[in-house]
């Protein structure tokens, strides 16, 4: 074999699983198709990355987290969700006061450059830059990665990383949910007069949604969700109006409000793998599940999936078993699948009711709000899923199990929740 692992893409997924293997020895290659500079210092994209306790206690144990400048760490205290005009607010603060946040808000190329310098490190990785996989199988207990160069490279097992569109998936013969949505996220960065004093402002105004989420200082991420009929339009507004027209949506809360830097604009289309493994082959990142942004799920499980992975590859490797082997990863996609199909679908619906202009459904959220403003157990059920605190990654709940004999000694692991409704994680 040419190397133990083969993973397509280098992407937040890709790096951030290369990087949880990085004390197993395996014989690593990340494919990816951008040039060498890009990866090194990825291009500021608009996305900012909101992450909840558990990704940032994950990348605080990588190294990664003390990689990023303080300065673009930003803590998100208080979330406010609002629907059409009226003033009526969702509100959320976090729990306690030892919890600094509900989340923080990083931006997505800094993300990838940290994910990116851990791994150029590893003496087990091999990164393979400007290089498109254009073809993969898995025949006879073997998986092929043919390049565009015409190589072909062998390992025991070949990871898809290579986005929610992903080519090598659908190659391998695994099938996705896809809902399109017809609509655009319009991202920028803004400054605004008036402090938001570390608040997350999600407006589910009639046919569009406008999320601002803190950044340090008086500036704020900008995110509009609009038909994609009508995104065109304000991706071409010059600043001025586009300026006069976000501070006009968002009813002058944060007083004179100016574009800064450039407009980036994503069609929101959502994707749900049909399955997450085959043999010798698994899907993670988004290629696995690739979130409508509205509750910001996005990496929080990319790197929750590449966590519950690493852990099976590792018990695996600890056991003497094939990494390949479809028992190893079929655990993985168990375990993920709980977590991600309801969310994915729960997102879908919630995304739907929020952007249905009829009047039934326009009551239905204003109930909606007020039932979770008013009911302490609903309040706390969204305050825990929106923070993800004190949950534990996949690795540590591992490392809590004695050394074992043979699974079927194995003490049960604790049993993860069931996600209730998630609609009103408004971006985080
Ligand atoms: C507007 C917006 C806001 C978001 N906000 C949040 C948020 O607040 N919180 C959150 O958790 N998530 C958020 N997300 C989601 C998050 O950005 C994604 O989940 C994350 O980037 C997915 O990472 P990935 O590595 O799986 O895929 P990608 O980032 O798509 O990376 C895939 C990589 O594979 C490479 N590649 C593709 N095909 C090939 C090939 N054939 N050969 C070699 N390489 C290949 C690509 O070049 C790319 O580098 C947001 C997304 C958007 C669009």
């Amino acid at each position: 074999m040419d190397y133990d692992l083969i993973i397509i893409g280098a992407g937040p997924a890709g790096l951030s699983f290369a990087r949880l293997l990085a004390d197993t020895g395996l014989h690593i290659a990340l494919i990816e198709k951008s040039s060498l500079d890009d990866l090194k210092d990825p291009a500021e994209d608009g996305r900012e990355i909101a992450l909840t306790h558990l990704s940032e206690k994950l990348m605080k144990q990588l190294g990664v987290w003390n990689r990023i400048d303080p300065d673009f760490i930003a803590p998100i205290k208080r979330a406010q969700v609002l629907n059409g005009s009226s003033s009526y607010a969702l509100d959320f603060t976090r729990p306690s006061e030892d919890m600094e946040a509900l989340g923080y808000l990083i931006p997505n190329h800094l993300i990838r450059k940290a994910f990116y310098e851990e791994v150029a490190q590893m003496e087990n990785a091999k990164i393979l830059s400007d290089t498109t996989v254009v073809n993969v199988n898995t025949h006879d207990g073997i998986g092929t990665v043919t390049l565009s160069t015409g190589e072909k490279l062998t390992t025991s097992l070949i990871i898809s990383a290579d986005s929610r569109f992903s080519e090598t998936r659908r190659k391998i013969g695994i099938g996705a949910h896809m809902q399109d949505f017809s609509r655009t996220a319009i991202v920028c960065r803004m400054q605004h007069e008036c402090p938001h004093e570390a608040t997350a402002f999600e407006c589910f105004k009639y046919g569009k949604t406008i999320a601002l989420l803190p950044m340090n200082g008086n500036l704020s991420s900008v995110v509009i969700t609009i038909s994609s009929q009508k995104a065109d339009a304000v991706l071409n507004m010059d600043d001025d109006e586009f300026n006069a027209q976000v501070q006009k949506w968002f009813g002058n809360k944060l007083g004179k409000i100016s574009l800064v830097g450039k407009r980036h604009s994503y069609p929101l289309v959502a994707v749900h793998a049909d399955r997450f493994v085959a043999e010798r082959y698994a899907a993670i990142g988004d290629t696995a599940v690739g979130m409508h942004p509205v509750t910001a799920h996005g990496f929080n499980l990319g790197i929750r999936g590449a966590d519950t992975l690493a852990s099976e590859i590792k018990y695996a490797l600890a056991h003497g078993k094939d990494i390949g082997s479809l028992d190893v990863l079929k655990k993985y996609e168990k375990i993920h699948m709980r977590v991600t199909k309801f969310l994915y679908h729960g997102t879908n619906t919630i995304v739907g009711l929020f952007t249905n202009e009829t009047l039934p459904a326009k009551m239905a959220r204003k109930a909606v709000l007020r039932i979770a403003n008013n009911f302490p157990p609903v309040r706390q059920l969204i305050v825990n899923k929106l923070t993800e605190a004190g949950k534990m990654g996949r690795s540590e709940i591992a490392g809590f199990l004695p050394p074992l004999p043979g699974l079927s000694t194995l003490p049960k692991p604790p049993k993860l929740p069931s996600f209730p409704p998630r609609f009103l994680q408004s971006r985080l």
